[in-house]
């Protein structure tokens, strides 16, 4: 066996609890604190006779520009919800995503002759609820800059893993893995290309937060020798690992493959991972331990760890 499936058969070696690697290490040790974020997608009347509206508008990309556009807006009656500005690639416009609830007599006339007035505002669309109910239908959903994205629940992403799980047995472990590691190597060309390597190598603590970004877990990169090769990863609320789930062993195989194709993209080299804490051994999170692969005869790769 080789590549991908080699790191990925076999998963985990249950932690000695021997070692805290962050003892070595002058990055921050204090764990990240929680700041939700919400993506919002629907919205509901908050009282009857109200109504929702999502504004869609082009703007002029310059300094001020929102300001003023947000200035033209009634001060009563209108309540602000969300706002979205994304930048037209090519053009020196942002589309900025409004959505409000606006009481009587404010109507979506007045805000669309109000706004269309803005000297910075090109273009005003307007949608309104239906039944006081007003779905984002925005698309496509971008992230970072390379290109579409997609949302899910968390619960119903990790129940299909459980599934795959459950009716494949080590096989389909092996397989989260490898889906893993596949993801993993985009997310860091996803990162790569929006910070650039150099940033990436030289901030790493820092750029590990993108994975936070993505709603996957709070990241805590312990001890990071780039060097040598070795790097210690904690995640808080793994969302793999969460919920009910109890396991033997370190349960994470899609995060530990995300962690290998990350780290092996971005160190240029093959690497192995452990997990060696698990939230689903009863810890307060996951941590893995990654290292460079040394080079091993094909029974070496069966061994745990691959
Ligand atoms: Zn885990």
């Amino acid at each position: 066996m080789s590549g991908s499936l080699d790191r990925c058969v076999a998963p985990h070696t249950p932690s000695t609890g021997s070692r805290d690697p962050a003892r070595h290490s002058r990055l921050p040790r204090r764990a990240p604190r929680t700041a939700p974020k919400k993506v919002p997608v629907y919205f509901r009347c908050t009282r009857a006779g109200n109504r929702l509206l999502h504004v869609t508008l082009t703007i002029s990309d310059r300094p001020g520009s929102l300001r003023s556009t947000l200035a033209a807006l009634p001060k009563d009656g209108v309540n602000l919800l969300a706002i979205n500005i994304t930048n037209v690639s090519g053009k020196p416009e942002a589309l900025a995503h409004v959505f409000a609830e606006i009481a009587p007599p404010v109507s979506s006339d007045t805000l669309e002759g109000l706004l269309g007035a803005v000297p910075e505002v090109l273009h005003v669309r307007i949608q309104e609820d239906v039944d006081c109910r007003l779905i984002d239908d925005s698309y496509p959903l971008q992230l970072l800059e390379t290109g579409r994205g997609l949302l899910f629940s968390a619960p119903a992403f990790v129940e299909a893993w459980d599934y795959l799980r459950d009716s494949m047995g080590s096989g389909g472990a092996v397989l989260l893995c490898m889906f893993g590691e596949h993801l993993g190597r985009q997310f860091a060309d996803d990162i790569v290309g929006a910070v650039g390597r150099d940033f990436l190598r030289s901030n790493l603590a820092y750029a590990m937060r993108f994975w936070t970004s993505m709603g996957w877990g709070m990241v805590d990169l312990r001890h990071a020798d780039l060097a040598a090769g070795r790097i210690t990863v904690r995640v808080l609320e793994n969302f793999e690992c969460g919920g009910e789930r109890t396991s033997a062993v370190p349960r994470s195989q899609f995060v530990r493959g995300m962690l290998i194709g990350l780290f092996s993209s971005i160190l240029e080299a093959p690497m192995t991972c452990q997990e060696t804490a698990c939230l689903a051994q009863g810890r307060s999170y996951c941590e893995f331990v990654l290292e460079r692969s040394p080079p091993k005869s094909p029974e070496a790769s069966m061994l745990p760890g691959g």
